[in-house]
This record gives structure tokens, sequence and C-alpha cells, in this order.
């Protein structure tokens, strides 16, 4: 036998027991999207390195050590996406999605970072996100945001999700604070780690973000940055407080979000659970106001954010909510013989134009009933359809009850449809 390949580390086979709940996550996410106006966008996996190293910024974990990065055969680098708001944007701007115009895109789709893999972090990974062009006030920000909260409503996890928020002001304002948190943090260097040591001079705030509990006590020591907001950023902050505790959303500020790209700019927000070990971030977003001119595009203000579906779903399963398996088969056709095996498919094709949405199950491969009886079975189906060899000279057909005690009838092939319609969508 040859030798076996396996998946790249980190990278994830969904198996179809476990794409059922994928699909429900999915599905409600998509029509909470929709119920807010939001239409999907899809844009391709790869994209220029350049695209990543000018939004997300040199700088950041992502751009300085997550990426798959490769020059292509004409010797241009090229990068797998580690995520999609710079793709969006990239796509608005090309596309003239942006300019002038007000856009609610989402998007779902794996994306790639080269971390180290443990539970809840992998290389390959899966988002859905939304972003929001066009407008500059806190309401977009806080409707995002109530999004977000209906979407954990609908996914019965709200109560296991808590909303951190912060400001991260102006370019500008952020460039005050900056110096006086390198002040601050240089009078402390010897207590700093090697990461953290690194970053101070390119990337100081990074330093916050810092997930080593050696460096707990330097941070909170450390000047906030709401003291350097002007009043503009506050009044913005103000605007969005304002409106989520009126939807009543409970929230908590946490002076230390500030997110690991460089892109935000006044709103950040994450939506974190205790359930899920260190890797508790199960949403993350922000306002992104210079973004897109920063990428070549003219000045739009956006809004966005993603969420990672591993996380969710991991979530979910830590609940057991049972999920239905929309991929079971209603029925299971059993057939006696070839001849009967024909016609059954036959019939199964009748029923699939009778009735849209019917997942029928023909048995391939022969085998006696009760062979045939076990897998209907243990495929899930509600009912079981049989094709004897009477049934057969007669144009009938058998329905037997595979989850219940009813009793198996026999009925006219003619009048199936009709029954199964009644049986498995009108009950
Ligand atoms: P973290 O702090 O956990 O590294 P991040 O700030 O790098 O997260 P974002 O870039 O904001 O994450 O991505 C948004 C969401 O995508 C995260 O909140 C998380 O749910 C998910 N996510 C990010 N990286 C991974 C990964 N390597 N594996 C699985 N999910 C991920
Ligand atoms: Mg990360």
């Amino acid at each position: 036998m040859s030798k076996e390949i396996q998946a790249i580390r980190g990278m994830h086979d969904i198996l179809p027991e476990q794409s059922s709940l994928w699909q429900h996550v999915e599905a409600t996410l998509r029509g909470v999207l929709l119920a807010y106006g939001y239409r999907e966008i899809r844009t391709p996996i790869l994209e220029r390195t350049e695209l990543f190293a000018r939004s997300i910024g040199e700088v950041t974990d992502i751009v300085e050590k997550e990426m798959y990065t490769f020059d292509d055969r004409n010797g241009d680098s090229l990068t797998l996406r580690p995520e999609n708001t710079a793709g969006c944007v990239r796509a608005g701007i090309e596309n003239g999605l942006l300019y002038n115009q007000v856009q609610r895109l989402w998007y779902i789709g794996p994306m790639f970072r080269h971390e180290r893999p443990q539970k809840g972090r992998y290389r390959q990974f899966h988002q859905i996100g939304a972003e929001i062009f066009g407008l500059t006030g806190p309401d977009v920000d806080a409707e995002q945001i109530l999004m977000s909260a209906r979407m954990w409503r609908e996914l019965g996890i709200d109560d296991i999700v808590e909303l951190e928020i912060n400001s991260l002001g102006t370019a500008e304002e952020r460039a005050v604070y900056r110096d006086a948190l390198t002040v601050y943090l240089q009078a402390h260097v010897t207590v700093l780690d090697e990461d953290s040591r690194r970053r101070l001079t390119s990337n100081p705030l990074r330093i916050l973000d810092s997930k080593n509990p050696a460096m707990r006590e330097v941070i909170a020591g450390a000047p906030g940055l709401a003291d350097f907001l002007g009043d503009a950023s506050r009044r913005h902050f103000e605007g969005l407080t304002t409106l989520i505790e009126a939807a009543g959303i409970r929230y908590r500020i946490n002076p230390r979000l500030v997110r690991g790209l460089d892109y935000y700019c006044n709103t950040v927000f994450e939506w974190v659970t205790d359930q899920l070990g260190a890797q508790g971030t199960v949403c993350a977003g922000g306002r992104y106001d210079g973004l897109v001119e920063q990428l070549g595009g003219r000045p739009t203000p956006g809004v966005g954010f993603a969420m990672g579906l591993e996380r969710l779903v991991a979530l979910i399963e830590e609940r057991r909510q049972s999920v239905e398996d929309g991929q079971a088969p209603h029925v299971y056709l059993i057939s006696a013989s070839e001849a009967a095996q024909r016609q059954g498919f036959l019939l199964a094709e009748r029923l699939r134009d009778a009735l849209p949405g019917v997942r029928i199950l023909c048995h391939c491969g022969g085998g006696g009933f009760k062979n045939q009886f076990r897998k209907a079975d243990r495929s899930g189906a509600r009912l079981g359809l049989i094709l004897g060899d009477e049934e057969l000279a007669q144009g009938s057909v058998g329905i037997k009850d595979l989850r219940g005690g009813e009793r198996q009838v026999t009925v006219p092939q003619t009048e199936l449809a009709a029954l199964l319609r009644a049986r498995l969508f009108e009950s």
C-alpha cells in the first residue's frame, strides 16, 4: 500500500456529520444579515501581498509572521487572505461600489494564518463578516452590534457571550497617546517581554494587546487612551453607547482593547466567551474610516466585523443544542429486485419533480430486505418506501414509518406524491 497523504497541520476537514451544524449556523447568520439589508460579496482567496501589508499594517502579528505568502510563476508576490476586509475594500474600489454610495456587504469563506494550531486556532479557518461603507455616524456602529447580538440570540448562545467595546479615537489622537504610552513603557522597559520590546518603537499600542500574563501589571498601569480623545471622538463613543443601551445590550468598556490591525479608528468591539478557554473571542470588529483611502480609493468611511465559525460551532456544540439534521433523507427507497430498483429510480425522479425539497435516498447495491431496512434506519430517514415484487406488479408501493409505530400501508404509486406531501411537509 502506498503511504497515506494527510491534511496540512492546522487545516481540517468538515465531515458530513458536522456539516449539518455548520449549515445551520451559516443559514441562521445569513438570515440575520439579509434582515439588515446586507448583500453577499465573493472575492478571491488569493490577493496581492501588498494589499494586506498596506491595510493590516506591517507591524502586526498577521503581516509579520502569519501570512501564507509565495511567489507565483510570474514572480508576483501573492498571499492567501488572512482576513477579508482588505479584499472587500479592494473589490469595492475596483468595481466602483464605494464612492458616494452606501454599501452593506457580507462574506463567508476560509481565511489562512500560519499560527500555532491549538483548540480554536487553526491555519485554515472560516469567517463570516459584514462591512458597511459610506456612513460616519455611531448609529451604524450600533446597528452592527445589534445585528451581531441578534445572531447570538438566534443561535441560542446570547447568554454566554459578552460585548467589550472601546474607542481608539482618530489617528492624530492615537499619535499623541502613542508618545505618552512610549514614555511610560520606556520607564518600565526591564519588565517588558521580548515581543513588547520590539514593538516599543514600531507599534507600542499592540503591547496593550499582549496575552502574556507577566505583562499584565505593567499594562494595567499604563496611561489610558480615553484621556487622549478629542470632543468628536468622545461624542461618537457616547452616541454608540447611548444607542446600544437603549436597545438593552449589556457591554463592558475595555480600555485595553486595541485590536490587532492598524486600520481601526473610533469604535472597536469584541464578543467574548469564557466557554472556549484561551481562544475566547468569537467576533471582532470596528470602524476603519481611513482604510479605503489608504488602499487608493476616495475617502469613504467603513465599519465591519468578522466572526470565527469554528469557535461559534464549538460554542454551540458545547451547549449540546440539538440541530435538525438538514441532510438526512426524508425517504429511503427499498427495492426487492433489479427490476424493482429500476422502477424505483423512476418513481423517485417523479417524486422529486412533484415535491421540491424532498430528499430521497434510493438503495443501491442490492442485498436482502433486512439489510436494506437496517440501512434505511441508519440513514435517519423518516419513511421507508418499499417496492417488492407484488407492488411492482400492482403499480403500488409500501410506506413504512421508520420512526414511529404507524402500521405499514400499501398505496397506488399515483397517490404517493400527495401522501408524502401530507406526511412530510404538512404535519
Ligand atoms: P485572536 O486574538 O484570537 O488571535 P484576532 O484578533 O487575530 O483573534 P481577527 O483577525 O479579529 O482575530 O478575526 C476575527 C475572528 O476570527 C476572531 O475573533 C476569531 O473568532 C476568528 N479567528 C481569528 N484567527 C483565527 C484562527 N487562527 N483560527 C480560528 N479562528 C480564528
Ligand atoms: Mg490573531
